[in-house]
């Protein structure tokens, strides 16, 4: 591994070891990166060749399109890109890959980037930062264009959409050439500045590599890479009429940023040899600087009882199935942190789900794990009744107060203890009461005694049903923590908070929001939603939690982890959101 000690702030947990790693570390060992350069700023080989060593061992980005927010999916790239940066002494660049200008928009740009940071991770390296944006590329995109064609390597083709697809042949058939294939480069040079200029109508003629119509590689029949569109662009404006393709622009958008490892998903693979063919003929002429950076592909992240597709994302909020690109059932980041899960839980889930070539479908309830290891430690614990009967102690004093005092959390002794006040009239859960008790039933019923948690112990003497209101005594001398208490032995311990002091909150709790575990499977993704993904509570809540700031984290005892909603919480009114159950109750159903 590197020696240097790089200043890269991101942290996280021991990385597990995987493929990609390995090639990293062979790579270090082999000194195979060690003569690069780097000019401090990205730029083509007039800028990179005669710059001082690169310092950072590798470089590795994470590159979204800025037409969506990001989901779980993007999280299991960056703690990738980003953790190898780290791991290796290198840095991570965050690269918008904005050459698609319809769909692209600057609030997508400021989502990803908070999104980035709320995971952890910075691209700060040796002071400097390394956010990058493809549409700076354009010069030098079109310049290595124009190199092509005049090499003989690319061609204006003004065949019909239709007449292109019938000669791009098919998987088991060769494609055939187009008429326009054999043009003059100067023809194609003088087509291609006017259709920069705005010359010609969208779709008139696209700009072509020329490589191999009868490769196996579909990819490689002459694949188009520049395309006329006349549409403003968020960052460039009305500068172009012409754009790059995808696969043209991002592997240059690699090699002038100095990447070492290009990590992408799997559907990339066949596209690598196309990556290669590029970047090969402009370092050839001289226009950008070897070692040239190397493609790798891995499995992308398939989650159950989701979708994790931007497409599919933008179809849910734009048809209102969901409240918005944050709602807490979406497998957004900023859903995700809404609903309350944490950067660490991520991370976490990263490292234990790990990198492959081999995709697979990852159960939902392995993220959950993730996220209540996580919260099981941070959590402050506070009681809330979800499910309210009243309870009445028929011989407790009417103006009694008893301050009883509840650990903040079992294993954080340090944590302290906050107190909690018992009256006359209580809140129970609902479940925790039984007029017709079924066998092995501990809880409340006629008769039976049950100890209030952290107070005394109470026995249930009837109900009344008028009232709906379950009627108890209490006994003076078995106060928790009070030498008398021992004298009682009681199966059932219940939560319990006061009426008169209890914070009456909403409170939001949710299921799997797709039915099918591969949603769209069978048909349609859209018929696998699940009907009753959400359902709005009004609990009853230990008075601390009046006071709970937003995104404040807590374990509700016996039900759950819950955070204090980031958006819609008000001062002393917080709504709550649950995060994940004390364990899976899915798998049951
Ligand atoms: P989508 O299909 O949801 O639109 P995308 O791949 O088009 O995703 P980009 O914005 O281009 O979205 O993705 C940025 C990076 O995140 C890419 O490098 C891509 O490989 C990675 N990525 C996207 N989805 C996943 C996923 N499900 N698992 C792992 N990585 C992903
Ligand atoms: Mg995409």
């Amino acid at each position: 591994m590197n020696t240097k000690t790089p200043p890269n702030k991101n942290s996280a947990p021991a990385p597990a070891s995987h493929f990609i790693r390995s090639i990293v570390e062979h790579d270090l060992a082999a000194g195979k990166w060690a003569a690069r350069r780097w000019a401090g700023t990205p730029g083509p080989a007039s800028v990179q060749a005669q710059a001082a060593l690169d310092p950072a061992a590798i470089r590795t980005r994470f590159p979204p399109e800025p037409n969506g927010y990001l989901h779980f999916g993007h999280a299991k790239s960056i703690c990738l890109n980003f953790g190898l940066a780290r791991d290796f002494g290198g840095v991570c660049h965050m690269r918008f890959d904005d050459t698609n200008p319809e769909k692209e928009e600057q609030a997508y740009v400021d989502s990803i980037i908070d999104a980035v940071r709320w995971l952890g991770f910075d691209w700060t390296y040796a002071g400097s930062e390394h956010l990058y944006y493809a549409s700076d590329y354009f010069d030098f995109m079109f310049t290595a264009a124009e190199y092509l064609v005049q090499q003989g390597l690319a061609y204006v083709d003004q065949q019909s959409a239709d007449d292109m697809r019938v000669r791009r042949g098919t998987l088991t058939t060769p494609g055939e050439d187009s008429p326009w294939r054999e043009r003059p480069a100067a023809e194609s040079l003088r087509l291609l500045n006017e259709m920069r200029a705005g010359l010609h109508a969208e779709g008139s003629m696209v700009l072509r590599a020329r490589i191999d119509m009868r490769s196996p590689n579909m990819n490689l029949r002459d694949p188009a890479i520049y395309r006329i569109r006349k549409a403003p662009h968020h960052r460039t404006g009305d500068a172009w009429n012409v754009y790059p393709m995808y696969t043209f622009a991002h592997p240059i958008e690699d090699a002038l940023e100095c990447i070492t490892h290009s990590i992408c998903t799997l559907e990339f693979e066949d596209q690598r040899p196309f990556y290669d063919w590029l970047l090969n003929h402009l370092a050839d002429g001289g226009l950008l600087t070897r070692p040239l950076p190397q493609q790798y592909e891995f499995a992308r992240l398939n989650l159950s009882n989701t979708v994790l597709s931007k497409r599919r994302l933008i179809q849910l909020v734009d048809e209102h199935h969901v409240s918005g690109w944050d709602d807490p059932r979406l497998p957004t980041l900023a859903g995700g942190r809404r609903r309350g899960y944490t950067p660490e839980g991520f991370r976490l889930f990263a490292e234990r789900i790990g990198v492959s070539k081999a995709n697979q479908w990852i159960d939902l309830s392995v993220l959950e794990d993730c996220m209540r290891e996580h919260l099981n430690d941070i959590a402050p614990r506070r009681v809330a009744v979800l499910d309210p009967i009243k309870l009445v102690i028929e011989n407790w004093p009417e103006d009694l107060e008893v301050r009883c005092d509840a650990p903040n959390h079992p294993q954080h002794p340090d944590w302290g203890k906050r107190s909690m006040p018992m009256t006359r009239e209580l809140w129970i859960e609902r479940e925790d009461f039984s007029l017709a008790p079924p066998k092995g039933y501990f809880r409340l019923f006629p008769g039976n005694a049950v100890r209030l948690r952290y107070g005394y112990v109470i026995e249930c003497i009837g109900y009344d049903a008028a009232t709906d209101t379950v009627r108890c005594k209490y006994f003076e001398d078995s106060r928790s923590g009070t030498p008398g208490s021992d004298n009682y032995k009681v199966k059932g311990n219940i939560h319990w908070v006061s009426v008169k002091h209890a914070y009456a909150a909403t409170v939001r709790l949710y299921e799997r929001l797709f039915r099918a575990e591969k949603p769209g499977e069978d048909g349609d993704y859209l018929n696998d939603l699940n009907p009753d993904s959400i359902h709005t509570i009004t609990a009853q809540l230990e008075p601390a939690l009046r006071d709970a700031p937003a995104e404040a984290r807590f374990q509700f005892e016996r039900h759950g982890y819950f955070v204090a909603d980031q958006i819609e919480s008000q001062a002393g009114a917080p709504v709550f959101n649950r995060t994940v159950t004390l364990r899976d109750a899915w798998q049951k159903t």
